[in-house]
C-alpha cells in the first residue's frame, strides 16, 4: 500500500494504456457532497483503481473505494458506524455514442477531452453505495411504528390467515 497522495485529475485513457494502478487514501473532507450525508468528517476512504485495456481494447477502471463513516441512527438519532464500499466496473467512451456500442457488463464512463476528477467520480458512487435508512442492527430504541407491526405480526399468525382458508375452501370443491 502506498501513502502517496491520491491525484485530483487524471487522464483514464492514458492511465488504462498503461496499465496503472491507483491505490491511497483520501481523507472524506475530499468528498464535500458526502460529508454533508455523514455526523462527523473523520474518517478515510482507502481507493484501488486499476486502469487496464481490456481483450476488445476497451479502457477499463475497476476497483473499489471503501470506509468506515459515522450516520445518524433513523431509530436512536445516535451515530452509527457504516461500511460503504463502492465497486468500480467502468468502460471509458469518449462520447454517449460510443457509450451505447460498449458491452452491458461495463457501466459507461464518458470522459471528454478534458481530464477526469478522480474524486467526484470516487464521491458518486460512494453517495450510491450509502445505506438510505441508516441504522444500528442491534439498535435498541424500536419506533413506535415497529412495535405495532410487529405485535400485528404475532397476532396475525395465530389467526388461520382468510387467504389459505379460500384456498382450501376452493380446494375442496
Ligand atoms: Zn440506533
Amino acid at each position: 500500500m502506498s501513502n502517496a497522495p491520491l491525484p485530483k485529475k487524471i487522464d483514464p485513457r492514458k492511465l488504462a494504456d498503461r496499465g496503472v494502478q491507483i491505490e491511497g487514501e483520501a481523507e472524506i473532507s475530499s468528498f464535500p457532497n458526502l460529508v454533508t450525508m455523514l455526523t462527523d468528517s473523520q474518517s478515510t476512504i482507502s481507493v484501488d483503481l486499476q486502469f487496464d485495456l481490456d481483450e476488445l481494447r476497451i479502457r477499463t477502471i475497476k476497483g473499489n473505494a471503501a470506509g468506515t463513516v459515522n450516520m445518524t441512527c433513523q431509530r436512536c438519532l445516535e451515530p452509527v458506524e457504516i461500511l460503504v464500499e463502492a465497486n468500480f466496473n467502468l468502460a471509458v467512451a469518449p462520447t454517449e455514442e460510443h457509450a451505447k456500442k460498449l458491452p452491458k457488463y461495463y457501466d459507461p464512463m464518458i470522459v471528454g477531452e478534458e481530464d477526469l476528477e478522480l474524486f467526484a467520480m470516487v464521491e458518486e458512487e460512494l453517495i450510491l453505495s450509502l445505506p438510505i435508512v441508516p441504522y444500528h442492527d442491534d439498535c435498541s430504541v424500536q419506533t413506535s411504528f415497529g412495535d405495532e407491526a410487529s405485535s400485528n405480526k404475532e397476532t396475525d399468525f395465530d389467526k388461520p390467515n382468510p387467504f389459505s382458508v379460500l384456498a382450501s375452501l376452493k380446494a375442496d370443491k
